[in-house]
């Protein structure tokens, strides 16, 4: 979809020129309705802010949750969806650092400030100005969008800090991570933004697993394995991967589950199984 790419001089009132990009992006306008592939101007990025172009992204079930406006609170519209995706850097704002036009970066959807009480706290990461907020719409610099219909120039709002289901996207700095393209392919890097930090975080980090440990995993979707994966590699000895679905078996096995047990075909609950 490239050839559909322009981009556009811009003169702000800071004096300084950039370019805003008219571009394709899929638009959620109502909750289940198909969402709309149009033309969007997306603005160049502001102080602290980094523009990309996204080259994937995936489908996360909490796009999808979203997309079906499940909590009405947290109904936008229009809004560019998505959080799981690889890119990269198209140009930065003033005064970004960390990453530069040209490398490689995922979206983080729960970005951290480095500066708030709970980015300096060692017991959490709950950002106070980037942590994960279903609800916020629009940037945290100006509380004002970075997309338009090119058709109206009406606002669209933006989505977990990231909205990636559009061929750029303005996040804050804090909210892009460089990644290195030659570790694993491109293609497969949206999956470390969302499931798999989240499943390995929650083995490494909040159960904190140690060598020679048991671990149940209950559900052996995405962030399942990725649990399973962070159990691994911490050490446990006995990983025990619990699903309603007897092809996770094979795929269990892949990821380093020692042990399936499938609850549909069991005459006693779950816990009470001993081998
Ligand atoms: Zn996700
Ligand atoms: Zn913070």
């Amino acid at each position: 979809m490239d050839e559909s790419i322009t981009l556009t001089s811009t003169t702000h009132a800071n004096g300084t020129t950039s370019e805003a990009i008219t571009c394709k992006a899929a638009v959620a306008y109502g909750p289940g309705e198909p969402l709309v592939i149009e033309e969007i101007t997306v603005d160049p990025p502001k102080e602290m802010e980094v523009r990309i172009k996204i080259l994937f992204t995936s489908v996360c079930h909490s796009d999808l949750g979203t997309w079906l406006g499940t909590n009405e609170a947290q109904r936008a519209y229009p809004r560019i969806l998505g959080h799981e995706a690889s890119g990269i850097v198209e140009s930065v704002g003033k005064g970004v650092r960390d990453v530069k036009a040209g490398d490689y970066v995922i979206p983080i959807f729960h970005g951290e400030c480095g500066e708030c009480i709970f980015c300096r706290s060692e017991s959490t990461n709950m950002c106070e100005k980037f942590g994960i907020n279903p609800m916020k719409r629009v940037m945290e610099s100006d509380g004002k969008c970075r997309f338009w219909r090119s058709e109206d120039h009406k606002p669209i709002f933006h989505y977990l800090n990231t909205s990636t289901f559009t061929q750029y996207t303005v996040l804050h700095s804090a909210c892009v991570v460089k990644i290195d393209p030659h570790l694993i392919p491109l293609k497969n890097m949206p999956l470390l933004s969302c499931c798999i930090t989240t499943g390995v975080g929650a083995a490494w980090n909040t159960a904190n697993v140690k060598p020679g440990s048991t671990v149940a995993v209950f559900g052996l979707g995405s962030v399942g394995f990725a649990v399973v994966e962070g159990a691994r590699a911490r050490g446990a000895a006995k990983i025990i991967g619990v699903d309603i679905n007897p092809d996770k078996l094979t795929k269990g096995l892949m990821f380093g589950i020692t042990n399936f047990i499938n609850p549909k075909i069991l005459d006693m609950p779950v816990h009470e199984v001993t081998n």
